[in-house]
């Protein structure tokens, strides 16, 4: 299902076609047949690079905005796990598979971000924005990571259970 979702939504949203003029540098449609900017003949050659470029740099900038949108979860995520084990503490209300299934759909974020660096993490390319979601991703990650550790940590002392 994830993966699902993953191809769907988030890592590979619909993208125009477009490319920088090999004049005038504008970024102009693929389908036009002269540049409007500077009136010349667009050589498919030419322009293909820099399109392909364009193309690959926008859908990851675009993927990544569109992971980013987990980022407000985090507090959700804290709330959940925070909530969770001091009525756990109180009352051992909750069995362990409890604990798990409110914590295993915050893995998601975490696996889209894994897979958005194997698909568009490579790109060797020096553009401000996609360097900057780039680094935004890995502090999500990051952040993703510790929360992550702190919930288990919080599960792990709810289960040590007084013997009774
Ligand atoms: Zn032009």
């Amino acid at each position: 299902m994830l993966e699902k979702l993953a191809d769907k939504n988030f890592l590979d949203p619909e993208i125009a076609w477009a490319g920088n003029c090999h004049t005038c540098q504008q970024l102009i449609s693929l389908a036009a047949e002269n540049c409007p900017y500077c009136g010349i003949k667009i050589e498919m050659d030419d322009i293909f690079v820099s399109s392909v470029n364009h193309v690959l740099l926008t859908q990851a900038i675009s993927s990544a905005n569109a992971i980013r949108t987990y980022d407000g979860g985090v507090y959700i995520f804290l709330a959940v796990s925070v909530m969770r084990f001091l009525i756990d503490v109180m009352s051992y209300t909750f069995p362990l598979w409890f604990a798990i299934a409110t914590s295993i759909v915050w893995l998601a974020p975490l696996f889209l971000i894994g897979k958005w660096y194997q698909r568009h993490g490579k790109w060797d390319s020096d553009d401000a924005e996609y360097l900057f979601v780039q680094k935004e991703l890995e502090r999500s990650f990051l952040l993703w990571l510790v929360l992550h550790l702190f919930n288990g940590i919080l599960i792990w002392i709810s289960q040590q259970r007084p013997i009774t």
